[in-house]
């Protein structure tokens, strides 16, 4: 999905791809319809997930949208976001000025710390979108510096940090300043007790979404990479399949095409595959589901769009077949496997073009994944990184790699041997590790030399 499906204006598209953002993140893809349709909102969602755009976007739209209906000629604020911290409130107030650099909406941070007379000044100047901290808002308010009689949009970033740190009565002093009639949206990594009742008197009737938590990977999902070269994926994974004896395998592809190609691929490698994505009817999807959930089919092949809406749980074996352009996209993929107490395998394909989306990737899971070389499916070094455009890899192996290579008759066992190559030259050499898959298992051969590939 692209941001031009959102909903957004061009003005802000201009913006939001000035910032070099490709695609939105899965916070962005929840939240933003849900704002513009001005539905409360509680979103749960951490920092580093692109929340922060997930509510400015929209936001921005709706104040732009709809003209400031005050009778006399001064801008009153009407957004105000309330945030715990004044490191947030730059923050968040520089994401503001970037997304809203084509439109005529001007913007204020406030927090405390600083001289107050300054803020006062461009208050009454005229600001549409306040970024706050409660202290301080309260201060500029008793002060008559503030009118928050026209605030449409409320909303409370990071709530549980704020009460954590004791902000619950200045947050109440602050709604009781607000107009009753307004939208509001309240984001919380956590929802505790105290979160809850506070999201119960503050919201009507709301949407709710949530996002996977950063850095979590289950610790009961044993993870794994395996460089291969994209135009032999397809050989390896049904090699995978038919040694591991796998009958439930959830394969995720980035694209849709690349869905369908690799499911054919399967069914005439003789393993029962089908392929559900946003272009096949709710009849289909429905079925597929079924069949895979009855055991009638052992691999379901996914786009991360379609996958999101599965009730599957507990699988055993999760395939990135191809990486995610979006790295919180690989937390939600592997997190369909080893769930509550059962442990499962999420194992990458991953070719030459995906080197930087996999240091994506490990980079928001603060470590390495371990990675394996198998036995007669090393990368050739010749083969020169393409570049991925809109989830598609650019060449002739085209993004479903589905091609057979003349070598490739399967008949080879896929013995893994631990990896020190890749990209990470210098780096460790992971160990092998119980529980990969049936080729991995059989790990004896010695270590490679770390190789660039
Ligand atoms: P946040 O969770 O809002 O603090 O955002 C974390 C970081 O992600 C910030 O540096 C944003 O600039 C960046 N970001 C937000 N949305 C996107 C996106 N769709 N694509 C790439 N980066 C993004």
């Amino acid at each position: 999905m692209s941001f031009d499906s959102l909903g957004l204006s061009a003005d802000i598209l201009r913006a939001v791809e000035e910032q070099g953002y490709r695609d939105p993140t899965p916070i962005q893809r929840q939240a933003i319809p849900v704002v513009l349709s001005g539905r409360d909102l509680m979103a749960s969602a951490q920092t580093g997930t692109g929340k922060t755009a997930g509510f400015t976007l929209p936001l921005l739209q709706l104040l732009s949208s709809n003209p400031h209906q005050s009778k006399s000629n001064r801008r009153n604020v009407r957004a105000l976001i309330l945030t715990p911290t004044r490191e947030l409130a730059a923050q968040i107030g520089e994401n503001v000025v970037a997304y809203s650099s084509h439109l005529k909406l001007r913007s204020l941070v406030v927090f405390g710390g600083v001289s107050i007379n300054p803020q006062m000044m461009k208050l009454r100047s005229g600001v549409d979108i306040l970024v706050a901290t409660p202290g301080r808002l309260l201060d500029l308010e008793h002060q008559n510096a503030v009118d928050l009689s026209h605030v449409e949009i409320l909303v409370l970033d990071e709530a549980d940090r704020m009460l954590d740190m004791g902000f619950i009565h200045d947050i109440r002093r602050v709604l009781a300043k607000l107009p009753a009639k307004r939208q509001n949206l309240l984001f919380s990594a956590t929802f505790s007790d105290e979160i809850k009742a506070l999201a119960n008197k503050l919201l009507h009737n709301p949407a709710s979404v949530e996002v996977a938590r950063r850095n979590t990977a289950s610790e009961q999902i044993e993870q794994s990479v395996h460089f291969v070269d994209k135009k032999r994926k397809r050989e390896l994974l049904s090699q995978m399949i038919g040694e591991g004896d796998w009958q439930q395998v959830l394969v995720f592809t980035r694209t849709k095409h690349g869905a369908n190609h690799l499911a054919e691929q399967l069914n005439k490698d003789g393993i029962t595959a089908a392929a559900i994505h946003g272009n096949k009817s709710q009849g289909a999807r429905t079925r597929a589901l079924a069949d895979f959930k009855d055991g009638k089919i052992r691999v379901l092949v996914a786009t991360d769009i379609a996958a999101r809406g599965l009730d599957i749980d507990q699988l055993p074996h999760v395939v990135n077949y191809e990486l995610p352009n979006v790295p919180e996209d690989y937390v939600h993929r592997i997190g369909r496997t080893g769930r509550a107490e059962s442990t499962g395998e999420a194992i990458s394909l991953v070719c030459v073009d995906e080197h930087k989306l996999l240091r994506d990737i490990e980079r928001l899971l603060k470590r390495e994944i371990p990675r394996f070389a198998l036995d007669g499916y090393e990368p050739d070094p010749s083969i020169k990184a393409e570049p991925i455009i809109n989830g598609r890899q650019g060449g002739r192996g085209g993004q479903g790699g589905g091609q057979r290579s003349p070598q490739g008759n399967g008949s080879r066992g896929a013995s893994a041997r631990p990896a020190g190559g890749g990209e990470n030259r210098g780096s460790k050499p992971a160990r092998p590790r119980q529980g990969a898959s049936e080729g991995a298992r059989r790990a004896s051969a010695p270590r490679r030399p770390a190789r660039s590939q």
